[in-house]
């Protein structure tokens, strides 16, 4: 009875999470290229080959570089709502008809022993989605690419086990940097990205004392560090009473290096 996954690669120059149960190993999103995908999987001991399904969150590139690659290699069936769908279909290269599914935005669904819930976020994509899993009384939340942490989203994810979590950028970071106004008005605006801080504090709000592990994620290469990703995060939690570092974890991810496959 495990639930294992690994955040292969996470940042905004490619994603890609893999989740495994007994009967499904899934892929989320593809923004690697096809032979990155393939090290990644090998780096963890996991064999594509192996792979059920691919689930897409949205179609920015960083999400779907690989994805008609691996697609067609695998012979995988992808999962997306319409509108993703509608964006990303002529980027992918030719799919056969059966390898087209539709995964509805905050639709629950069941694939093998793995619970899947997908929820809207708000970013500048035609109809973002990302998924909270749930296997044998375990569950994990993966929560990025969001200009911010809705109620709503809190009620789907609160309570995981584990998170998967945007910790983008150090707002003074972003402000000081050489980015031009428009692209810092973007990254801080309500379709954009969440802040070390933001991402702190939607945390304090939905972690419990079941929450064992944080993966901060899409951590910005320009106008973020992963010591101070943590270093920001980990004040938060700790001024809010966690014990953070003993009986809950902050770990970083990194847009090459996969994180070791961790047994919720
Ligand atoms: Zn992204
Ligand atoms: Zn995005």
């Amino acid at each position: 009875m495990t639930l294992r996954f690994s955040v292969l690669a996470s940042g905004s120059t490619g994603n890609a999470f893999y989740i495994e149960t007994e009967q499904e190993k899934i892929l989320v999103d593809a923004g690697l290229s096809g032979k990155r995908l393939d090290q990644g999987f090998k780096e963890i001991g996991v064999n594509p080959k192996e792979l059920t399904k691919i689930l897409v969150t949205h179609e920015h590139s960083d999400h779907i570089k690989g994805l008609g690659i691996i697609a067609r290699k695998y012979n995988l069936p992808i999962y997306a709502n319409e509108k993703t769908w509608k964006a990303m279909e002529g980027y992918l290269g030719k799919l056969s008809i059966d390898q087209k599914f539709h995964f509805g935005m905050e639709e629950a669904r069941k694939f093998g022993d793995l619970d899947i819930e997908s929820f809207g976020v708000s970013h500048d994509a035609a109809d973002p989605m990302f998924y909270s899993f749930r296997h044998d009384g375990k569950k994990v939340s993966l929560v990025t690419d969001l200009g911010y942490v809705s109620e709503r989203i809190k009620k789907t994810v609160e309570d995981a086990d584990a998170y998967i979590f945007e910790s983008n950028h150090d707002v003074s970071m972003l402000r000081m940097g050489r980015y031009p106004w428009n692209i810092k008005r973007r990254i801080l605006g309500d379709s954009g990205h969440v802040s070390n801080e933001d991402c702190a504090l939607a945390l304090t709000d939905i972690i419990t004392d079941r929450t064992k592990r944080i993966y901060l994620a899409h951590l910005s290469q320009d106008n973020n560090m992963k010591d101070l990703a943590r270093m920001s995060v980990s004040n938060v939690l700790t001024e809010h009473g966690y014990e953070v570092g003993r009986r809950l974890e902050l770990h970083d991810t990194d847009p090459k290096q996969p994180t070791a496959l961790y047994v919720v």
